[in-house]
């Protein structure tokens, strides 16, 4: 029950992002089939987090609780559940910003974050792109202390909650809206501090790692928030567009112009532009 009031809720959420976006564009002339659309929703959405979640959950989590011998009956199982997801959010996000910061200032653990920086238009479905690494590291660290904390019934509804209200607001900070939050930028983040953190300006590198309290950022001196609006977004170099080339990138640099174009990776790569261009010109009516 309470999986289907979730589902409910983002999926109204998702209108309301995309809505907004047509309607008040931070950045004008992105398409909602923008480039890298597919790869976002089919292969980070859509095939990654189904497999990543079981792997968490199934083969991490559970068996380092029984491992550990984890109390059943949950330290924390007392606190009612408004009280939990609160202090779940702002503990992990403590954390988020500075693992972000890491990944930010160490080569090694850059190469876990810039598939999420290669997005040249930052949109709703944009936060979706993590490297495999970054995913396991973070979802593990983020759901494990609830099921250690809390006994299974409660973290049963705690877990839903808690991803519901991370999707939303990851979509919030990515979305392509102009938002105007005043002050309110101090303290809840929003796409006014992260579309600059995905911007190609060298000034932004190492600024706004908060993803839901933009106060980490000020507490910590990272903010930044001028009255412009960036000129470029994504990496400075050339990235693969392909999930599997930028995980095996991400472990081995190669030439990627030179991989995209080889005569037998070649048709692989073009498959889908190929098939998309095949069914248009099949089935949609020229205007
Ligand atoms: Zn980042
Ligand atoms: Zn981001």
């Amino acid at each position: 029950m309470l999986e289907i009031i979730t589902t409910s809720i983002l999926l109204t959420w998702i209108c309301f992002m995309v809505f907004l976006e047509r309607k008040y564009p931070y950045k004008k002339g992105v398409k909602f089939f923008r480039e890298g659309f597919w790869l976002d929703f089919v292969w980070y959405t859509l095939i990654q987090s189904y497999f990543l979640k079981i792997l968490i959950f199934d083969y991490i989590i559970a068996p380092s609780e029984v491992a550990l011998g984890v109390d059943e009956s949950g330290y924390l199982s007392h606190w009612p559940i408004w009280a939990l997801v609160l202090f779940f959010l702002i503990t992990h996000d403590f954390y988020i910003y500075w693992f972000h910061r890491l990944q930010h200032t160490s080569k090694f653990f850059w190469r876990t974050h810039e598939a999420h920086h290669s997005v040249k238009d930052v949109d709703w479905l944009a936060g979706s792109r993590s490297h495999v690494g970054e995913i396991i590291i973070n979802q593990t660290i983020e759901f494990a202390p609830i099921f250690f904390l809390l006994d299974v019934k409660t973290a049963a509804i705690v877990v839903p909650i808690k991803a519901l209200i991370d999707a939303m607001w990851g979509m919030y900070i990515h979305s392509n809206i102009d938002v105007k939050s005043g002050r309110l930028q101090y303290f809840f983040n929003g796409p006014e501090m992260h579309q600059w953190h995905h911007a190609d300006h060298g000034v932004v590198f190492y600024r706004n790692y908060a993803t839901k309290f933009a106060f980490f950022d000020w507490i910590f001196g990272t903010g930044f928030n001028p009255d412009l609006k960036p000129l470029r977004w994504g990496l400075p170099y050339k990235y693969p567009k392909d999930w599997f080339a930028q995980h095996i990138f991400s472990v081995k640099r190669f030439d990627v112009d030179k991989v995209e174009n080889h005569p037998v990776l070649k048709p692989y790569f073009d498959l889908r532009p190929n098939f998309i261009a095949w069914f248009s010109r099949r089935f949609l009516k020229k205007e």
